[in-house]
């Protein structure tokens, strides 16, 4: 399934190949899901091509066999970094020119589903991995944004915030997770990073109508259809 994602101010898209996910990286948001311990490097998943949704788009919860797969879906609102060539052992120092931009984009998470894989000590991909499980934004080019390390970024449940966050509480910069990701896997045009949410997830209901902002230059909108 091919996914693109414009590009903000052009007529060209981004068509998506993997997509990477860091975990734990807002302390505050570690203290909120009752932990303690700061990673000495990033935790690292994916969630398969076909979780993405664009801009202006709705979610769901899957079914199988006529049964839902979870009942309690999370929202985690992220800051995601698009890339824009191909590199492995990327230095630090040298991230930035593998970055096309940024994005505003929703981990959607099936607490329940994660919770009990994590008790079970069984991978947690169905909880977070779904079709639709990430919208995301389009992408604004980097040489749009003045100072990524310093981006704020929100969510709004029903016009309510939610969520509020900056780059610069990030426990793992963007260049330290581009060149981390590089070493390991390797990273392509294409690939999208989801880099971690903020406090304040919570559950959504069906109806719920979500409004993220990036620094106030990018807006994602997405329904929870149910
Ligand atoms: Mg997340």
């Amino acid at each position: 399934m091919l996914r693109y994602i414009k590009i903000q101010g052009t007529d060209e898209k981004l068509r998506i190949n993997n997509i990477y996910c860091i975990g734990k990286n807002y302390l505050d948001h570690i203290k909120e899901m009752g932990g303690t311990e700061v990673h000495e490097l990033p935790v690292v998943f994916m969630k398969p091509n076909s979780s993405i949704q664009n801009n202006n788009s709705s979610f769901g919860i899957p079914t199988y066999k006529g049964v839902k797969i979870g009942s309690e879906l999370h929202f985690e609102t992220e800051v995601v970094v698009a890339i824009g060539k191909d590199g492995i052992k990327i230095a630090e120092d040298e991230a930035e020119e593998y970055i096309l931009g940024y994005a505003i984009g929703i981990d959607l998470t099936l607490r329940d589903v994660q919770s009990k894989a994590k008790t079970k000590g069984l991978p947690w991909l169905t909880s977070k991995g779904f079709m639709t499980s990430a919208p995301v934004s389009n992408i604004m080019l980097k040489e749009n944004i003045s100072e990524p390390e310093n981006m704020s970024f929100s969510l709004k449940v029903n016009n309510e915030l939610r969520q509020e966050g900056n780059t610069g509480n990030m426990l793992f910069s963007f260049p330290l997770i581009v060149s981390y990701i590089s070493h390991i896997f390797g990273l392509n045009k294409g690939d999208l990073i989801f880099t971690g949410t903020p406090e304040g997830v919570d559950k959504l209901a069906k109806g719920d109508k979500l409004t993220a902002n990036l620094n106030n230059i990018l807006e994602l909108k997405a329904e929870f259809d149910g």
